[in-house]
């Protein structure tokens, strides 16, 4: 990542006087000074040129962690990612329709892989670049790579035509699509530095400002197991998006959904694959369906395809049910690498036969009620730690993870369940399970005595721009 040398002095950036050297720069941000526009840019292009080290990567990582940074520098820190690499260019005709959807990071989110080819469906341009798993949280791009073939590194070239067909991609950034972030991003993951509200924001919004988008709503998660538990800290992260959208002339909504359980029954990369297609079926879990629709609703009335977000909600859930949200998805799938035998199949498949198309793990280990009870919630953080921890999650940045590792729930949150009961079904390459981690998974599961319930929908609010009014 960072070559050593003698480093040359640092690039300018406006501000009168010599550019600060880094360790200097580190010391300002450590000791709660604010940055200059001059001294981001500095940073970022020591990131990029290999001037700064792996460790004042991240000494200034950990430094924004704990000081924070104001609007202005969040703000100029998503543009000096942003314009670390290529602006995405597309025909103006496109301008209105051109939107997207990006997501905090959750147990079990595979909302993007429906959402997408959902809102191609509905007539929408989705030039989605999209994120790897990071801490405990899945990857958009990570799931996607688990079927045989496919490839989230697309030329801008490429992403025109596949837009043009299609509709929609998903991709990562490269060498070429926000470089900087891809080292700052694979830095946080191993430096516990991910839970922090500017670097999330430059994160995120620098890979959505190169896209050229009319509209994007961002799925920020509280929650057990989200980034941010707290609702209040999640909302701020929200609003931070915005402002820094509205500054970037990025039109963006924030939706708060709760993510104490995971998403849908299915945790792990292929498992989550088969959930999303059952989901582009028009079944599969009614939670996930029901994010897909109200955020595709969300995103559809933003960018002024909608009259509202019911009637863009509405239109979502059509794409789904007349599979026209599925053939998107199987065209997307042909068209960034995979055998388009394998695409039909996968997407016109059974579930036990999409099962044999996808990789899967060696064993399967079952989990039993130890009581009586309602289920009261599943911990999603409980069991992504384990997940994580058997294959499925990074410890190191760049290793392999192991797709078919992951979980599936075998019952619904609000369910009665008997004692002896299975409740959970875990995919694992190892042997077997340990006995702390039996232990951690048995602990995910809460149990309680009141009647059974009806699980509420994980959206739970909209956080708009100051100039928008809700309908
Ligand atoms: N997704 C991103 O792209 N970056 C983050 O920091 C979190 C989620």
């Amino acid at each position: 990542m960072a070559a050593p040398g003698t480093p040359p002095p640092l690039a300018s950036g406006g501000g009168s006087g010599e550019p600060r050297q880094l360790p200097e720069l580190i010391r300002l941000k450590r000791d709660g000074g604010h940055l200059s526009e001059a001294d981001i840019r500095n940073f970022v292009h020591a990131v990029m040129d290999g001037r700064a080290q792996d460790t004042q990567i991240g000494a200034m990582l950990m430094a924004i962690r704990l000081q924070g940074m104001n609007l202005e520098e969040t703000s100029v820190l998503t543009r000096a990612l942003a314009e670390s690499g290529q602006q995405l260019e597309w025909p103006k005709a496109w301008h209105q329709q051109l939107v997207d959807k990006h997501s905090t990071g959750g147990v079990g989110d595979k909302v993007s892989l429906v959402l997408a080819p959902a809102l191609a469906a509905c007539g929408c341009k989705v030039p989605m670049i999209s994120g790897r798993s990071l801490g405990h949280t899945g990857g958009t791009l990570d799931k996607l790579e688990s079927i045989p073939g496919f490839s989230v590194t697309l030329s801008p070239e490429q992403m025109l035509h596949i837009l043009e067909e299609v509709g929609c991609c998903i991709v990562g950034q490269s060498a070429k699509l926000v470089p900087a972030d891809g080292i700052l991003y694979a830095a946080r993951d191993v430096t516990a530095t991910v839970d922090s509200v500017p670097l999330i924001t430059a994160s995120i919004l620098s890979k959505k400002a190169v896209e050229g988008l009319s509209a994007l709503v961002v799925d920020v998660k509280f929650g057990g197991a989200a980034v941010f538990p707290d609702q209040e800290k999640a909302r701020e992260l929200a609003k931070m998006l915005v402002r820094v959208g509205v500054s970037l002339g990025l039109k963006v909504a924030a939706a708060l959904t709760a993510m104490d359980n995971p998403l849908g029954r299915s945790v792990g990369h292929t498992l989550e694959v088969e959930e999303a297609l059952l989901c582009l079926d028009g079944a599969g879990p009614p939670d996930l369906r029901d994010l897909v629709i109200r955020l595709g609703g969300a995103i559809l009335w933003l960018s002024g395809q909608a009259e509202t977000q019911d009637q863009g909600a509405a239109r979502v859930a059509a794409a789904l049910d007349d599979g026209s949200a599925r053939r998107r998805f199987q065209l997307m799938l042909s068209a960034q690498g995979v055998d388009p035998g394998l695409a039909k199949a996968l997407c016109s498949g059974s579930p036990a036969q999409r099962r044999q198309l996808l990789p899967h793990a060696r064993e399967q280990e079952e989990l039993l009620a130890p009581a009586d009870g309602i289920v009261e919630c599943v911990r999603a953080l409980s069991l992504a730690r384990v997940l994580h921890e058997l294959g499925a999650g990074r410890s190191r940045a760049g290793q392999p993870i192991r797709p078919g590792v992951g979980a599936e729930l075998l019952v619904d949150v609000g369910q009665w369940l008997s004692r002896g009961t299975p409740w959970l079904r875990v995919h694992l390459d190892s042997p077997a399970l340990s006995s702390q981690q039996r232990r951690t998974l048995q602990g995910a599961l809460v149990l309680s005595d009141r009647a059974p319930f009806k699980v509420p929908s994980p959206f739970a609010e909209l956080v708009l721009p100051p100039t928008t009014a809700q309908p």
